[in-house]
């Protein structure tokens, strides 16, 4: 067991520490992709269209270049909302080289959530797909501070610029990436954290670079980079406004020189032919779409039989679904499950070489983490349940704007409290169990109970709600509403109130129960364990 000298139960990486990149993050990237200039940097799994690393190197550089002609300076943010698109890492890399920030919007937001985001990021800008221009235009309506607006192709909008055209617009010098001392913020992507709504993560260049480099390590990433004449491929079905799809895919595939194949949206049989006609080795994904494989009749040992490496997060592996796969595809996969969250990136990962589902691996080097007894604070040792603390380079600087909601995430000496219950074992590997904080998660997407209440409150009879994630096969967890109305209302109507204000992963799947009253404090609050209890044993 790996821990630091001074105090036994803070436990360090079986790895050792690596010396950090600092500055531009995307220096990372450039500085590699010239090598492979010819092959396919980005492509539409729908639409077949792609962009070479030229093109990408091109692409972003002409797009770093504009947003300086239009105004746009270091620590400005841009809102991106598209879904996952063969442009989408050309921004990405753009937008990082200009230094402005990135803040990625979840592509199936409606018109209020949209609006909810831009306001709360102070976004300057925001680049949308026109394929979501009627939730924009409804954001955009109740928008009101200046934006500049760009679309991801043609437009009905007037004085929106097409990001196309810049592409395309030799007239438009190609810009360097700014100098930068990598403390300044480079991404902005929302999560609810442990506690309340959907908060800007604040999360620096330095912030990045040094994940990418802590989990690039052989140990830790067997994936090949490529060479003159091939190079590998990656599925980017995970959402690219999500931390699991911009930082293991997007940018580690493009320091790789991976083809980053887009998916903007699950379908059963392109996803499976997606993977069979690139002969993707490596495949990310969450545990629901592990469940889809196993279940899939096109899924066959012919068809798979290039398949070696799955990385999993967001929720735990089941040890009897990637025993079914394995026995499905009659060969070895390594099933490497990974932990981490948007506020501090990849803390932990399964090593290479590691047989063992049912973990989420030990440290990342340069990581140090902690397991705390929730009820008395003291450091719990191998095989004890506690909270998982963690200190690691990648944390995000706060939440934007809200130093209340950082100082009840991070305390005073450092220490990020995850909201994440488990343990780790004597060789330091983890494992998650539980969750004290409120979060529910479907399809490995978040959603904020919290926000969920507030709205639900809103609705007329409702007097109080509590909502809490159920079990669900398909999705991993599914939120649940126990509410108390003043008078008889239905379950559809409860649905049909929540229909165009939220995302349809944040629809009630897990269904609606009417009860006389929650479960509450002395003091008036909701006591959301109780709750969970309740539906777990289904005694509403
Ligand atoms: P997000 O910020 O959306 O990436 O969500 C992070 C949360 O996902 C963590 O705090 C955990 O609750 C959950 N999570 C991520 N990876 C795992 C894992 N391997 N096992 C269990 N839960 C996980």
């Amino acid at each position: 067991l790996h821990t630091t000298s001074a105090v036994p139960n803070i436990l360090t990486s079986p790895l050792p520490d690596i010396d950090l990149p600092s500055g531009n993050l995307t220096s990372l990237i450039l500085n590699k992709v010239t090598e492979w200039g010819h092959h396919t940097a980005s492509e539409c799994s729908v639409t077949g269209r792609k962009y070479t690393y030229s093109q990408l190197v091109d692409g972003a550089s002409r797009w770093a270049g504009m947003l300086t002609k239009m105004g746009m300076k270091k620590g400005d943010v841009l809102a991106v909302v598209m879904p996952n698109c063969p442009e989408y890492p050309i921004v990405l890399l753009g937008t990082l080289m200009a230094g402005v920030v990135v803040s990625t919007v979840n592509s199936n937001y409606t018109a209020g959530e949209i609006h909810r985001q831009l306001l709360d990021c102070d976004a300057k800008m925001v680049l949308y797909d026109p394929v979501l221009e009627t939730s924009v235009d409804g954001a955009l309506a109740q928008h009101q501070r200046p934006l500049l607006v760009v679309t991801n192709g043609p437009s009905a909008r007037s004085g929106a610029l097409n990001l196309h055209h810049v592409f395309e617009d030799t007239n438009i010098a190609f810009a360097d990436p700014v100098e930068l001392s990598g403390e300044e913020l480079a991404l902005m992507p929302y999560s609810s954290g442990t506690t309340g709504p959907p908060k800007g993560v604040a999360i620096t260049h330095n912030g990045f670079s040094s994940n990418m480099a802590m989990y690039s390590v052989p140990a830790s990433l067997p994936v090949k980079e490529a060479t003159a004449t091939s190079q590998g491929a990656f599925m980017c079905l995970l959402p690219c406004y999500h931390i699991y799809g911009i930082l293991p895919i997007c940018l580690i595939g493009l320091t790789k020189g991976i083809n980053i194949v887009t998916v903007p949206k699950f379908d059963p049989n392109t996803f499976v032919s997606t993977i069979t006609s690139h002969k993707m080795s490596t495949l990310h994904l969450v545990p629901p779409l592990l469940n889809f494989l196993l279940h899939s009749p096109s899924v066959t040992a012919e068809s798979m039989a290039h398949l070696e490496h799955f990385v999993i997060g967001a929720a735990p592996v089941s040890p009897s679904a990637a025993q079914g796969f394995k026995e499905k595809l009659k060969k070895e996969i390594f099933f490497q499950e990974g932990y981490g969250m948007t506020e501090v990136l990849l803390t932990h990962v399964v090593p290479v070489g590691t047989d063992e589902v049912g973990t989420c691996g030990h440290l990342l080097p340069n990581v140090k983490a902690r397991v705390v007894d929730t009820v008395t604070g003291e450091d719990l040792k191998a095989y004890e349940d506690g909270e998982i603390w963690v200190q690691t380079p990648s944390m995000m600087k706060g939440y934007f704007q809200n130093p209340t909601a950082t100082a009840e995430t991070i305390d005073a000496d450092g220490w990020l409290h995850t909201g994440d219950v488990g343990h780790y074992d004597e060789r330091g590997f983890f494992k998650i169990v539980d969750r004290t904080k409120e979060l529910i998660k479907v399809k490995g997407l978040q959603v904020s109970p919290s926000e969920l209440e507030d709205l639900l409150r809103r609705c007329p009879a409702v007097v109080d709600v509590g909502v809490v994630g159920v079990p669900d096969d398909r999705l991993g967890e599914a939120p649940r509403a126990y509410v108390v109305t003043s008078k008889m209302v239905s379950e559809a109507f409860i649905h049909g109130f929540l229909e165009d204000k939220v995302a349809p992963h944040k629809k009630l799947a897990g269904g609606v129960c009417f009860v006389k009253e929650l479960p509450k404090t002395a003091t008036g609050k909701l006591l959301r364990r109780e709750l969970k209890r309740m539906a777990m044993e289904g005694s509403a």
